[in-house]
């Protein structure tokens, strides 16, 4: 109405006083000088053009140029300045929460404003935006949602998916969404903005649109293969066409002789010159394993004069802030990394770079259906990335340990995470979205997953009740697709509201999408695991343990004795706060959606009732499912899918020889070089015969024929009527 375009048009004007005042004042002054000093900044017409030309631009630019703080910054700028301010609505996805909700704070700050003012941020179950927001960065799951009940994102102006060069499983489905949504919203804008060359591939797959590369001034970097040690050549480097050969035996010994001399190699150079040094490895265990060999042994000269840290995606915020420092003068900084440093992180002073050429990637097998962690040969891409890191200052030096022809038969791009990762949530939304067919959904993706696995995923959702037989949603689905973790601790969550047993499962479902608490540090790994067996009480149970850690955490906390207790029984603190806060979360949650009233009158009845909590737990994690045979001095576990599995020692069935049970729930497998199981539960029969779904497989069924009187269990606990009352009610919402 008028009086409303009237509203908006003095906003609109009071947005354009209020950023030129900033800019005109003295902080405002220097931030923008900074600003101004950013590659991105002589790409501003060129990009603001482009996208008020066209529907799709594709933007690509090294790490550190300024895309993330200074595009989305540019046309907010720009539309205020138009006096649009009050109308726009510019949403920019972030694949990491940790980087939405650090980027909005560094725009905000670069517009002299705090937090929730006109930039915002909003990751899962957590969010500052106010009425005046519009910039928001979130998270891709996050905006995914919103089109769940939001399908033309009314009012959006402008879409940005950030990161798109890392093919995370959610961008390369939004981008599906997106395209569909493009023909529908001829006015909204969308922007694709990536860290290396390969906007060529995200160009042609939204028909050629334009692209716009922001050099970067990086000083050339030197490249060291193995190699290039040239006394070396006493043996010759076998042909490495066959590169899964690389690494074993026989060439394994030449690559130690080499990475031996290559170490001191390193070290002299090194010594040379100043400079940070950033050495790429693949995860947390060979970080610390190194990180100790160091500390005992060191390279360079005087340990006084190096500053040793690890950089990993759950460091402590203390730790983080030594990475980006710069040390006093004549301290070597030495930084050990994932590769959460290629592009996630900037660490400005490094001119070294040691790269080991490997990262632990989550792959899919879809044959066996089991994901797997292991090691493998970084991409071109990301090489080029690791190398790119040496050279933000002055001219740097690169140490692949690994020879060029290794390098060579690197894939030019890390597999799409669509391609390696099972499809259960992804489905789930494809169908709550209403997207019509998921397979014909996914064969429009920039590259498709392959049948078998979405065929598993779709078998999975129809075995725990979220898809009926012709894969459509059920009343279980619908409220698995608004909550915002995978299927299985969504339908824990609801299972644990429906009996009444909330509160533990509260703190499980926390923990499993948080981490575990439990530390296991290198040097102290048999205390800490018979630490853990202490709160496992013989009831075969990591879930459980957790729960009591959690709770024994909590009323420390009431003496403020929470440190202590973390300190001797191996926990993390932070992340028993985490989990704390996510706990919170969900039940907000849960009383959002209904599922718990809102004074909680039942829903902890029966939160004391051990054997009705594994029930729930078996409910959300079947068919995670193994069977227990106890032999003579150890147990054989066995999976329908797998055969034989093992467990983690760190698990509290890990050390038994003996469990009292005939099958073990499980959250996770994994392979590394067998197939081990993640955290488990240890259930009954009768348990698994009323939680555990429709058993098909001859196998079980068989098994389970023979038992009898399965409802003893319930019987002995005057559970037998809320059962039988709620039966009806769960299949109604299961089946329904
Ligand atoms: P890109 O997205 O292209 O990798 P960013 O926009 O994230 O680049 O960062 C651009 C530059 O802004 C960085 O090189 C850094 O100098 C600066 N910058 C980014 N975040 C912060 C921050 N939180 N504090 C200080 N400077 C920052
Ligand atoms: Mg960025």
């Amino acid at each position: 109405s008028a009086v409303m375009e009237r509203i908006q048009r003095r906003k609109s004007l009071q947005l354009r006083n209020q950023q030129a005042a900033w800019q005109e004042s003295n902080d405002g002054q220097s931030m923008m000088e900074f600003r101004r000093s950013l590659p991105a900044y002589k790409e501003k017409q060129t990009l603001l053009e482009a996208i008020s030309q066209n529907q799709v631009v594709v933007v690509s630019g090294e790490t550190g140029c300024g895309k993330t703080t200074q595009l989305p910054q540019y046309i907010l700028e720009s539309e205020i300045d138009a006096a649009r301010g009050a109308t726009c609505s510019i949403i920019c996805t972030q694949p990491r929460r940790i980087s939405a909700i650090a980027v909005s704070e560094r725009v905000a700050a670069e517009r002299g404003e705090k937090i929730g003012e006109s930039v915002g941020y909003k990751v899962r179950l957590e969010g500052m935006r106010g009425r005046d927001t519009r910039l928001l960065f979130c998270t891709t799951g996050v905006l995914l949602r919103r089109l769940l009940v939001d399908r033309n994102l009314k009012g959006v102006t402008h879409v940005i998916v950030d990161e798109i060069h890392e093919r995370g499983m959610n961008e390369d489905f939004l981008l599906i969404v997106l395209k569909d949504l493009l023909p529908r919203r001829p006015e909204l804008r969308l922007m694709l903005m990536s860290a290396t060359l390969n906007a060529e591939l995200f160009s042609s797959y939204f028909g050629g649109a334009p692209m716009i590369h922001i050099p970067g001034f990086t000083y050339p970097v030197r490249n060291h293969f193995l190699e290039d040690i040239l006394e070396f050549t006493g043996h010759r480097l076998t042909p490495y066409n066959q590169i899964d050969d690389y690494g074993q035996e026989k060439s394994w010994k030449m690559q130690k002789q080499a990475l031996r001399k290559r170490k001191s190699q390193i070290a002299s150079a090194v010594e040379e010159r100043p400079g940070a040094v950033l050495v790429f490895m693949t995860g947390w265990d060979d970080i610390n394993a190194l990180k100790e060999q160091l500390q005992a042994n060191p390279l360079l000269g005087d340990p006084s004069k190096v500053l040793l840290l690890a950089c990993h995606g759950s460091m402590a915020s203390s730790e983080q802030k030594l990475i980006f420092d710069k040390p006093e003068p004549g301290v070597r900084k030495i930084v050990l990394a994932t590769n959460l440093a290629e592009t996630s992180i900037t660490i400005n002073d490094v001119v070294f770079v040691v790269d080991c050429g490997k990262a632990k990637e989550t792959s899919y097998d879809a044959l066996n259906n089991t994901p797997c962690l292991l090691p493998t040969w970084i991409s071109k891409a990301s090489a080029r990335q690791r190398r790119g890191r040496a050279g933000r200052v002055q001219p740097g030096e690169c140490y692949h340990l690994y020879p060029r022809c290794v390098y060579d038969s690197f894939a030019d791009y890390q597999l799409p995470e669509l391609l390696r990762t099972p499809l259960q949530s992804l489905c789930l939304q494809i169908k709550s979205l209403r997207l019509g067919s998921i397979s014909e959904f996914l064969s429009r993706a920039l590259q498709s997953p392959e049948s078998l696995s979405v065929q598993n995923a779709i078998e999975y959702l129809k075995v725990i009740g979220a898809f009926d037989q012709n894969e459509e949603l059920t009343v279980l689905g619908k409220h698995l697709s608004m909550l915002p973790v995978e299927p299985k601790l969504g339908k824990m969550l609801i299972f644990g509201a429906i009996f009444n047993c909330l509160d533990p499962i509260l703190t499980i479902v926390s923990g499993l999408s948080v981490r575990d608490p439990f530390l296991t540090p290198f040097d102290k790994k048999d205390l800490a695991e018979s630490a853990k067996l202490q709160f496992s009480c013989r009831d075969y149970s990591d879930h459980l343990a957790l729960v009591r850690a959690y709770e024994g955490w909590r009323e420390a906390e009431r003496d403020r004795a929470g440190y202590d207790y973390c300190w001797k029984n191996f926990l993390s603190v932070q992340t028993l706060k985490a989990i704390d806060s996510l706990r919170r979360q969900f039940l907000f949650l849960l009383k959002d959606t209904g599922l718990v009233d809102e004074n909680m009158t039942l829903c902890n009845k029966w939160s004391r009732d051990e054997n009705l909590v594994r029930a729930v737990i078996c409910a959300g994690l079947y068919p995670g499912i193994s069977s227990i045979v106890n032999k003579e001095k150890s147990i054989s576990l066995k999976t329908m899918e797998d055969g034989q599995v093992m467990l983690y020692s760190s698990s509290v069935n890990g050390k038994e020889a003996k469990i009292p049970f005939p099958w073990l729930v499980f959250n996770e497998k994994v392979k590394v070089n067998s197939v081990f199981l993640r955290d488990s539960t240890a259930i009954s029969d009768s348990i698994l015969l009323l939680f555990g779904g429709n058993i098909k497989q001859g196998g079980l069924d068989g098994h389970l024929k023979m038992l009898g009187g399965y409802l003893e269990f319930f019987m002995s606990r005057d559970l037998a009527s809320t059962y039988l009352s709620l039966k009806n009610e769960l299949e109604n919402l299961i089946h329904c």
